[in-house]
């Protein structure tokens, strides 16, 4: 991410700049949904399953603690030595530590928005480390220098040409091949000589069972399985609200996550790991990072039950039509933009704004997070707050003050249609934000008010 910190709107008016890069991200995610759509379809008891993965969430976050603390103990029966970490900063630490008694130079990690959050691959490069993101995706982008710009398909901003320069740069395939099946073969031969040589494995965590003290981790190429297999030691990184209670339950999640994510009936690897191999070491470091204040608060801690399946990334007209990289964090889209302020709240301010309120976000999540009303909740909070520009601030005053007297709107309605027929460039000028992308209407003959009288009295 760029370093100078720019909003939501600055940026999706660059990503805007190239219409043809705009059209396919829209369409090819809008593709998407549909395939959730019909994979959600062909499942009958689909809502049921929705709403029982909500209630177990509920129940998640009201015994967070009891459940985190049965994960710990039988984590430790099976083997591992668990960790906890309060701030990204120590999430660091702790890895950094690992790595360094391991005796560790260079380790491979498979996705992780966790270790996305927390900076990770950036700290352990400064200290040394060299980091290999093996999804392939997670790959692309770590090989151009930039972070994902979607938690499922990290590199969906990338063209297959402009893969095919990359890889002709940094792996030696030959120059203006972009063959999907040729690009894949050069990383996976890449990725292999790393798997070999890797001593540590990091990988991410999609849920952690507290009855059995065991994580799963899916993925569609099978790298968190090959990376654990050959390391010596395997460090697992997780949020404190992937716990789910019992092993049944997995059975709703995982049915979800797929069909949600990508229309897929069931990821390709679900990766039960329970035990370590014998002389291998297994680290879980658990992250709070403001999720314990998140939970207190009545209105945002429903958004700590995400699984983190993209599908309201892949609904919302604003996210596919502005990219990823507009969002400036970890986690973008509809769940980024009520996460985000409730750990920034200055940085984050643009992004509930980032959105239409359509609802399609919470219409398709599969834990029935409301995320559409926390956007609009956030909004009130950060007005509240003073975290809006001054012109907007002033605009909104000006607005209810219209629409509080009858007289002035009125007024300011015939005011308007006025301007815009005899003065339009009144309107019609880049100092109108909203003009910019647009074209103005014809001002109509009179209002709607002044229509409905009129035909009501004919009746
Ligand atoms: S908020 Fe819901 S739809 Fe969005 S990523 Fe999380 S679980 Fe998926």
């Amino acid at each position: 991410m760029n370093s100078r910190h720019t909003d939501h709107a600055t940026r999706a008016e660059k990503f805007n700049l190239d219409e043809s890069r705009v059209d396919w991200h829209d369409k090819t995610l809008w593709f998407i949904r549909e395939k959730r759509d019909k994979a959600a379809w062909q499942i009958p008891e689909w809502e049921q399953l929705r709403e029982t993965a909500s209630q177990i969430k509920n129940n998640v976050l009201s015994n967070l603690h009891d459940y985190l603390i049965e994960f710990e103990k039988n984590a430790q029966k099976n083997g591992a030595t668990v960790h906890w970490a309060s701030t990204p900063a120590e999430h660091n630490k702790i890895v950094l530590d690992i790595i360094k008694q391991a005796g560790a130079r260079n380790i491979v990690k498979s996705k992780s928005m966790l270790t996305e959050e927390c900076h990770l691959n950036e700290y352990l490069t400064a200290h040394g480390i060299d980091v290999v993101d093996t999804d392939l995706g997670e790959r692309i982008v770590q090989l151009a220098g930039e972070p994902p710009s979607h938690i499922v398909l990290p590199c969906i901003h990338w063209k297959k040409e402009e893969i095919g320069e990359l890889f002709h740069q940094e792996l030696g395939t030959p120059k203006g091949n972009a063959d999907p099946q040729l690009l894949t073969n050069a990383a996976r031969l890449n990725l292999r000589n790393h798997f070999m040589t890797s001593r540590v494995a990091i990988t991410g965590v999609n849920f952690a069972v507290a009855e059995t003290g065991e994580i799963v981790v899916c993925t569609n190429e099978g790298n968190a399985d090959l990376g654990v297999q050959l390391a010596d030691v395997h460090i697992a990184c997780m949020g404190l609200e992937k716990i789910i209670p019992r092993r049944k339950h997995l059975g709703v999640f995982l049915r979800l996550l797929a069909r949600s994510a990508t229309g897929q009936p069931i990821t390709t690897y679900s990766s039960h790991f329970k035990k370590p191999r014998e002389g291998q070491q297994w680290h879980i470091v658990l992250l709070d990072n403001g999720r314990s204040e998140r939970l207190g608060s009545n209105d945002f801690r429903n958004a700590l039950k995400c699984i983190r399946c993209a599908a309201c990334f892949n609904t919302c007209p604003v996210y596919r039509r502005s990219g990823g990289h507009s969002y400036h964090t970890t986690v973008a889209g509809p769940i980024g933009s009520i996460l985000a302020p409730g750990l920034d709240m200055k940085k984050n301010a643009d992004l509930p704004f980032a959105s239409t309120l359509c609802g399609s976000c919470s219409n398709v999540c599969p834990v029935k997070i409301d995320i559409h009303d926390q956007l609009y909740k956030w909004r009130q909070v950060l007005v509240r707050n003073g975290h809006v520009s001054a012109i907007k601030a002033i605009g909104m005053k000006g607005m209810a003050a219209v629409l509080s007297y009858p007289f002035i709107y009125n007024t300011s309605g015939s005011l308007g249609r006025w301007i815009m027929r005899y003065f339009p460039f009144l309107f019609s000028n880049r100092a109108n934000l909203w003009y910019k992308q647009r074209e103005m209407p014809k001002a109509p003959e009179k209002s709607f008010r002044e229509w409905y009288i009129k035909n009501r009295k004919k009746k």
